[in-house]
């Protein structure tokens, strides 16, 4: 097994195409290494290796794996001309993580490893600059002794505080020479304090533990959570890239940077987008220590005007890269568009300036916000550098999401009271409640609150506090700080590096501007512009034109599924209609029975239904006036008939109401409407004083209506008297749901309700329902005088509909997908239970995702392909969709796209998304 690969300008033994490999940094170094550009030699450690280290032992990989090394190093020092531990020269190593799925942070990099007595000797007498070798080592030690011998970062800066504050110096960079020996003196202490140990002076030992601790931070508890948030699965473990030092800190001619060739927040492109520090390393960059240049004048003068600076101060203090560095400059911008071009996508560069020569350390297909990755995609397919099809796969259709949040109403931006200027670090707008910890941040949004997460900066371990946040405020770091970094990516809100926010975790407030903010204040961050301001600002619906518009019409050109939403409101529907939905897929018409007062009248009808029922069985009679007339001597009966009868009365008109609005919103698409589904006792109070009130209302004993709740109570997972189990028992609900839809059809001009059964596990339930609504629609068009185009189908959500699907077509107009149900009854998992124990199931990798979000293809996708394939044997052209969760979730709807069914139905704000999966899933094949 070989697990080693070199890359050099003379010879690299990887490509891009083997990031499962090489990780994604590894496959890129070598890719960029072919290409000539100035990467610094080295190789890399594989994730076979990673894997390997946790299957077969530290041990066994490290004696098989040594001797590759050995000889990886000997060839590194001839391509540098410098020697690993000794010498007149000698060669310094970066070593750094890298998986195939870029985990920004999330693992563990030791930088300028190599450093003993020995070599600070041999480097101080070749550089000349015993200053920068001293600040190398103790930023190696800080390194070092973290990650590879467990000392907390605290303990370091701790020492470096004390030091610059003896010795009056601002910034690390103002510390001298006596004063960085006065540092690692104490840091030396602080390791053999700590860990009983000396800081080791053999440089292969020093090696040997630098990957061992990156193999080891595959593992650590923050990656493990990155990549439960981020569903990165199935990959080795990490790579680990052991490249030669070059030195950003090695003078004023020096510098280290970070850039994208387009902005990631917006994807603008009116300039190359990057900062950089001068005479510092990588680290500094993203620590948010110091704060960071803009590479180009341009950029520079518009970021000065964002923090108002004068154009005098900004060029003394703050002046940009070209400005200061413009022969590195230039050949940076050069290499820009060289790799955009050939990896034909945004890249996210890394860079060093050593002594005035320009080094790429690492460059990758950039993270983005939704904003920007469509305007990059529509840009570049504009610039001819990508296909209108590439385009459309370059966007991940999850993160659309990102573009339907709200964005401030402007008269209410304009009002409020701003107090404080940052960097636009994530786009969007954000309000709410202003908290100071990740974990108060998760426990509050556990509760229902809208938070903001305040802190100084973020790391690593806040990432479940930012996910659960709303908005996050950090007081520094610049737009590539940790906080922006990871908030672009979530879609999260941020204004970061606001600096006149001074934060007191004690006494959990802040105060800015003359103005204290205390914890469960309101704030709220226009993360677009920067902006903080005081209180609460209304947000309004985003703008679906522009970029996004663009996508979407090209989605709509490749995809081949239809896509409805699943909406019981006019409301609902106008907002899918305007986010592109095809129709109404689903309208659980149960949900319009909650609003107000109707919840009584249903409640009426449902304390009266068994005995209608009952006097129907005993007399023979169907008819409710001829059944009064024959009961007309029982008052109790006459009044139960009565009340029966006004309970419908009230509900048919509302009903109507409903119907025609939603027919109206969705102006001559079809909408296919489910008749009545849950079980009656989920719309009768279970607690006493709801009974009690309720028998108050309806005139009646409290008791009775305990009797009720109990004879109606189920014990079962939605599996008893509900869907057309209910239609059957009391035919009155189809007949009246029917009528509303069809009287509301008759009155709203070229509306097409599709009428739908749900829970058929046998034809003849079908069959029974159909004879209802038949009825129905033959009286309204007797009525009214009109036609009606109806069709009548039903929902597949039981196994046994799915397993005889062909007879059930005979009788079904189309079919759609109930895979709510589908999965509880073909997984055997409660809907409402099985919460419990699938996310261990998850974990434990029985189920690879949770089988109610993400379509179960091997199990309940069979059923699915089954009855589409048996349904249409029997019915040619038989009308089949989903309209389960399923239905807006990418996976499953390409699996759909994949199985021939005609569409999928989703809740509005994933219409979008299902539109984009779609085209996906037909360009992919
Ligand atoms: C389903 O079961 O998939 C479905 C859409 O219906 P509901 O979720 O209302 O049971
Ligand atoms: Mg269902």
């Amino acid at each position: 097994m070989k697990y080693v690969y070199s890359f050099s300008k003379e010879r690299a033994e990887g490509d891009r195409g083997m990031k499962e490999l090489l990780g994604g940094k590894g496959a890129n170094l070598a890719e960029m290494a072919s290409l000539g550009m100035p990467v610094p030699p080295g190789f890399t450690c594989s994730t076979k290796a990673c894997d390997a280290y946790y299957t077969l032992g530290k041990s066994k990989l490290f004696a098989a794996m040594k001797p590759e090394i050995e000889s990886a190093l000997k060839r590194l020092e001839k391509a540098t001309g410098k020697t690993f531990g000794k010498g007149p020269n000698p060669l310094l190593l970066s070593v750094r993580s890298g998986a195939a799925v870029s985990m920004p942070g999330m693992m563990d990099t030791v930088l300028n490893l190599g450093l003993t007595p020995t070599t600070i000797k041999a480097l101080t007498k070749s550089s000349g600059n015993e200053r920068f070798v001293l600040d190398s080592y103790r930023r190696f030690i800080q390194m070092f002794g973290n990650v590879v011998m467990g000392v907390d970062h605290h303990e370091f800066e701790h020492e470096l505080a004390a030091v610059k504050k003896a010795r009056r110096a601002k910034l690390d960079t103002d510390l001298d020479v006596a004063g960085l020996n006065d540092v690692i003196e104490r840091y030396l202490k602080v390791i053999k304090k700590k860990t009983g140990k000396d800081f080791p002076t053999n440089p292969m030992a020093q090696l040997m533990d630098g990957i061992d601790a990156v193999f080891r931070s595959w593992n650590n508890p923050r990656a493990n959570k990155y990549r439960e948030l981020n569903d990165i699965r199935g990959l080795l473990g990490t790579a680990v890239n052991v490249q030669t030092m070059v030195f950003g800190n090695s003078g004023e001619n020096s510098a280290t940077g970070v850039a994208f060739t387009r902005d990631p927040s917006t994807g603008e492109h009116k300039y190359f987008y990057g900062e950089y520090l001068i005479n510092a390393q990588g680290e500094d960059v993203v620590a948010g220590i110091r704060t960071p240049q803009q590479i180009t004048l341009k950029g520079s003068r518009e970021w000065a005007k964002s923090q108002g600076i004068s154009e005098k101060d900004r060029k003394a203090d703050y002046p940009s890269l070209e400005e200061v560095m413009p022969k590195a400059f230039k050949e940076l911008d050069r290499i820009r568009v060289k790799l955009e071009k050939h990896y034909k996508d945004m890249q996210d560069l890394e860079f060093t300036i050593e002594n005035g020569e320009l080094f790429i350390l690492q460059t990758r297909n950039g993270k983005r916000t939704a904003q920007a990755a469509v305007k990059i995609a529509t840009d570049l397919v504009k610039e001819k550098v990508i296909t209108e099809k590439q385009a459309v796969l370059s966007v991940d259709p999850g993160a659309l999401d990102q573009l339907l949040h709200p964005v401030f109403v402007k008269a209410s931006e304009e009002k409020a009271k701003q107090i404080a200027v940052g960097l636009p670090a994530s786009p969007g707008a954000a309000t709410g409640q202003v908290v100071f910890t990740a974990d108060d941040a998760e426990a509050w949004a556990a509760q229902g609150k809208k938070v903001i997460l305040c802190r100084t900066e973020t790391s690593p371990e806040d990432i479940g506090g930012m996910h659960a946040a709303d908005g996050v405020l950090t007081s520094r770091g610049g737009m590539t700080s940790h906080a922006a970094v990871v908030a672009r990516q979530m879609g999260t809100c941020c204004v970061a590096g606001v600096g006149d926010v001074e934060i007191n975790y004690k006494t959990k407030r802040f105060t800015c501007s003359g103005v204290t903010i205390k914890e469960g204040d309101w704030i709220s961050l226009n993360g677009s512009k920067g902006v903080v301001y005081k209180g609460e600002v209304e947000t309004v619906e985003p703008s679906l034109t522009g970029p996004f518009g663009t996508i979407m019409k090209l989605a709509d050109k490749y995809r081949k599924l239809g896509v409805r939403t699943n909406a019981d409101t006019p409301q609902d529907t106008a907002t899918a209609v305007r986010y592109g939905a095809e129709g109404i897929g689903l309208c659980r018409t149960e949900h319009m029975f909650f609003e107000g007062d109707r919840i009584l009248s249903l409640r009426r009808l449902i304390l009266v239904a068994e005995t209608i029922k009952r006097l129907r069985e005993e007399h023979g009679i169907e008819d409710l006036a001829a059944l009064q007339k024959a009961v007309s001597k029982d008052k109790k009966a006459v009044d139960a008939i009565k009340q029966y009868k006004q309970a419908f009365r009230e509900l048919l008109p509302l009903q109507r109401k409903d119907f025609v609005g939603i027919f109206k919103a969705l102006k001559g698409r079809p909408a296919t409407i489910r008749m009545f589904d849950p079980p009656l006792h989920e719309f009768l109070p279970h607690d006493a004083a709801g009974q009690k009130e309720m028998a108050e209302t309806m005139g009646v004993r409290p008791a009775d209506i305990k009797k009720l709740v109990e004879a109606l109570h189920e014990f079962n997972p939605m599996l008893g008297h509900r869907g057309c189990r209910l239609g059957i028992t009391y035919p009155d609900i189809t007949e009246m749901q029917t009528r509303a839809i069809c009287e509301a059809a008759a009155s709203v001009k070229g509306s097409k309700p599709e009428i739908m059964i749900p829970l058929i596990g046998n034809v003849k339930e079908l069959v029974n329902q159909k004879a209802v609504v038949e009825r129905t629609i033959a009286d309204v068009e007797a009525k009214k005088g009109v036609k009606l185009d109806i069709l009548i189908g039903t929902m597949i959500e039981v196994p046994r509909a799915a397993l005889t699907a062909d007879e059930i077509a005979k009788e079904a107009e189309f079919f759609s997908f109930g895979t709510n149900d589908l999965t509880q009854m073909g997984c055997g998992f409660s809907r409402d239970d099985a919460g419990k124990f699938l996310k261990d199931y998850v974990a434990m990798g029985i189920y690879e995702k949770d089988p109610f979000q993400v379509l179960d293809q091997a199990g309940v996708g069979k059923l699915v392909e089954m009855a589409t394939v048996n349904g249409r044997k029997a019915r040619k052209g038989l009308k089949v969709g989903i309209c389960g969760e399923h239905g807006g979730e990418p996976s499953s709807v390409e699996f759909c796209h994949r199985t021939g069914l005609d569409y999928v139905s989703c809740s509005p704000f994933r219409v979008p998304i299902a539109r984009l999966a779609a085209a996906q899933a037909a360009i992919r094949r």
